[in-house]
């Protein structure tokens, strides 16, 4: 009998099961992997690309060439809801009104924004969540830097001051300085501090990083709403703005809530060490949108997305097979973390070690294009 396993979201950790399957593959098995599109673009170097260092297709996977490579069928659209098996149903994964049914499936879909519902945020501000959308960012930031005249003030409100903040102000900062205009970049944050999760002596250096570079931090302070050229801000005047990033952090994509999936109290999909549903059901998840019991805190990165791959891949291939539980995922309790800060630099955080430095940013460039290599030589 042929086991239909569809993967649902074409994120990091689903490439590894591709990888997988690709390098060796997994026999009695149809996989279907929905996405809605072609590529996957990695968000480690999305600040470099809206810097101007990285091209378009630098950064992006090819998903159908990928599923092509392991057999496996593509299907381009959104899943609205996923519905596990029941009293021998098969399960059944809903994509723009049509039915894909499963034995077993996996989500991969990452986050969503938070706060996009306040007003004005779908309609004027740029979210790079999924990532595909920093191509929008980047032609809005280039179509809108060509309204004003060289040496002219380019007011941007970056909101959302975590890691992915940081870095998107410093790097279109650098692009706006680099096209001739004056950059004058807010970083907006609801809470007391910029990177918060990272220790007192990054921010230290953050902070110093950010003033150097003129970048306005406003911690405490609340947006109310966004318009095509201002952003209201709690209790305060607009401030006139020629573009708003929204780079707030991640909270759970709506397909789970729609889903009737066991969530966690945050909204994510709740799995066991294994990966899998805790109450059993032949779904299993990774990345930003699950919750790993009894480690509510993980952090949302892609770094763990990564390590989840191999895990993933190995419990779905014994699921497939029948071949009993499978592995356990131990999360890792750091992670070197490297942010570019647009000048041909990064900040690094290893351990106690903090460092901002070229090396730095080379050491990040040549981690991000091994990882992008080895996905582009599974395909040619
Ligand atoms: C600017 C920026 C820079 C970052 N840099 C780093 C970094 O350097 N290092 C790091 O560790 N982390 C970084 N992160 C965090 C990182 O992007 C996420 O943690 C990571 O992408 C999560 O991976 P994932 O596989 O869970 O999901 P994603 O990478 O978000 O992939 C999910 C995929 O699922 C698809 N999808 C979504 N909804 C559906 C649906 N309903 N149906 C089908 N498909 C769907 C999406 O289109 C997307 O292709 C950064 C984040 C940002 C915003």
């Amino acid at each position: 009998m042929t086991v239909r396993l569809v993967l649902v979201g074409g994120g990091h950790a689903h490439l590894s099961v591709l990888e997988a399957v690709i390098r060796d593959p997994w026999p009695g098995v149809e996989i279907t992997l929905i996405s809605p599109g072609g590529h996957h673009h990695y968000s480690g170097m999305v600040p470099g690309y809206l810097e101007g260092r990285y091209r378009e297709p630098e950064l992006r996977f090819d998903l159908i060439g990928l599923c092509r490579a392991a057999g496996a069928r593509f299907v381009e659209g959104r899943a609205g809801r996923v519905v596990p098996p029941d009293e021998g149903r098969a399960g059944i994964v809903e994509v723009d009104g049509v039915e894909v049914p499963f034995d077993l499936a996996s989500l991969d879909v990452g986050s969503a924004p938070v706060a996009v519902d306040l007003p004005g945020v779908v309609e004027h501000a740029f979210t790079v969540r999924p990532m595909s959308r920093a191509i929008e960012l980047r032609e809005a930031l280039d179509r809108k830097l060509g309204t004003v005249p060289v040496g002219e003030a380019f007011p941007v409100a970056v909101v959302g001051a975590g890691a992915a903040g940081f870095e998107v102000a410093l790097t279109i900062e650098a692009r706006v300085a680099a096209a001739g205009r004056r950059p004058e970049v807010h970083l907006i944050e609801a809470g007391p501090r910029v990177l918060p999760g990272f220790s007192e002596r990054v921010r230290r250096r953050a902070l110093s990083i950010l003033a150097r570079r003129g970048v306005t931090v406003r911690a405490d302070t609340e947006v109310t709403s966004v318009e095509a050229d201002a952003i209201c801000l709690q209790g305060r005047d607009p401030l006139p703005v020629c573009l708003t990033a929204w780079m707030t952090g991640a909270a759970p994509p709506p397909l789970l809530a729609a889903s009737g999936l066991p969530l966690a109290p945050d909204g994510f999909l709740a799995v066991d060490a294994r990966l899998r549903s805790i109450d059993g059901a032949p779904v299993w998840g990774a990345g930003d949108c699950i919750s790993l019991e009894g480690h509510p805190g993980m952090p949302r990165a892609g770094v763990y997305a990564v390590r989840q791959g191999p895990v993933l891949a190995g419990n779905l291939e014994r699921a497939v097979q029948e071949g009993g539980e499978g592995d356990r995922y131990e999360p890792q309790e750091s992670f070197l973390s490297l942010m570019n800060t647009g000048d041909g630099r990064a900040l690094l955080r290893w351990g106690w070690i903090v460092a901002h430095a070229r090396w730095c940013f080379r050491l990040k460039d040549w981690i991000d294009r091994r990882f992008m290599r080895r996905y582009r030589e599974l395909v040619s």
